[in-house]
């Protein structure tokens, strides 16, 4: 019998998500972000789903090279833009679009062959300190790149922000300024949001947003899920008990024993760990659904398997099912109880986990 793990992703949750960008965003363009396989949705899956996307934006040209293999043709945008001289001819076959960030990616264009039109957009580091252009630079670069034949159409002078999920964090405002600055005056449409600055910047909106996370249904900003803001989870990540287990009290569970049984207990393992991408780092406590009742996981998260106090569910039976986030279990708790961002979960599904559509 096939493992029971899945991934299900809700396609109509995908749309539902957009529209909410387009009603939150209403002046700008989408560019819907599905680098890391659509946050571990599945590249080409999330980008049909999103066809009324006005473009997308990969990491990789591999995914240009997967999107386009699948008749995407919407713009496509290279974030991080080129690493050698024949990813810019392959660029061009392919028509996809390329960030510029730095001082080498210009001298590459520079040098390549004359009569190669590339659209390009600029990135300006406005104080991320990360990728892209020092602010008394950008001018510059603007000047260089519009001055190449290659080069078609109007380049886009964008930034990315560090804090923008701190709705009252000034470092958001203050980047805003300092592009603002640094590209006053050039022509051509500005992009700058990323999700957190769709659902809580508006002035920072501008010609182009460039949204992932809440495509997706996620929510970066603290404390908050994706729901709190109209959006729905688009990933159920589930699977079911192959174990119901009666255990005695002072027994421990699992490895190194972390877990003590306060009394005389059923005791659930389900067919899913660390070795599915379910977080290993995830404590005991952490809710689960059995049977869509919630409960916790106990014990270590094993590779294959995690075990489940199953006390609040005393009918649970082997087989029943047991989810591990979703919309009734927002990704984003459990990834705060593992320390980190509901992002990293959906990316880190592995291949042995089959995805369904819903
Ligand atoms: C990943 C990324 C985004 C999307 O960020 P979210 O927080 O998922 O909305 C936007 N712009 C750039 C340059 C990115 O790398």
């Amino acid at each position: 019998m096939a493992r029971p793990t899945s991934a299900t992703i809700h396609i109509d949750a995908l749309r539902h998500n957009l529209g909410q960008v387009r009603l939150r965003a209403p002046g700008s363009r989408v560019m819907a972000v599905v680098k890391a396989d659509g946050y571990g949705h599945g590249l080409e899956r999330v980008a049909r789903a999103l066809a009324g996307a006005d473009a997308f934006g990969v990491a990789a040209l591999s995914d240009a090279e997967r999107l386009r293999a699948a008749g995407i043709s919407q713009p496509i945008l290279l974030l991080s833009g080129f690493d050698e001289p024949a990813d810019i001819a392959r660029l061009r076959q392919l028509q996809v679009d390329t960030v510029v960030h730095h001082m080498s990616q210009l001298q590459m264009l520079e040098q390549a062959d004359v009569g190669e039109p590339i659209r390009c957009w600029l990135k300006v580091d406005s104080g991320m300190h990360r990728l892209g252009f020092a602010p008394e630079f950008v001018r510059e670069a603007h000047a260089r790149l519009s001055a190449l034949d290659g080069v078609v159409g109007e380049i886009v002078p964008m930034s990315h922000f560090a804090s923008s999920d701190e709705f009252d964090e000034p470092q958001t405002a203050e980047q805003m300024r300092v592009f603002g600055e640094a590209t006053a005056g050039l022509p051509g449409p500005r992009s700058l949001a990323n999700s957190a600055a769709v659902l809580g910047w508006p002035d920072a909106h501008a010609q182009w947003v460039r949204p992932g996370g809440a495509l997706y249904g996620m929510s970066v900003v603290a404390g908050t899920t994706g729901a709190d803001f109209g959006l729905r989870p688009a990933m159920t990540l589930a699977t079911r008990l192959i174990a119901v287990n009666h255990v005695r009290k002072g027994s421990r569970i699992g490895y190194a024993a972390t877990w003590e049984c306060p009394e005389d207990m059923p005791v659930g393992v389900a067919a899913i760990g660390y070795g599915d991408g379910y977080p290993r780092a995830a404590p005991a406590g952490t809710p689960v659904l059995v049977a869509g009742q919630p409960t916790q996981l106990i014990g270590r998260v094993s590779m294959d398997l995690m075990t489940i106090d199953l006390r609040g569910v005393p009918g649970a039976n082997v087989g029943d099912p047991v989810t591990l986030w979703g919309p009734d279990l927002p990704v984003e708790r459990i990834a705060a109880m593992a320390g980190t961002i509901s992002y990293e979960l959906t990316c880190s599904i592995t291949r042995r986990v089959r995805f369904v559509e819903s």
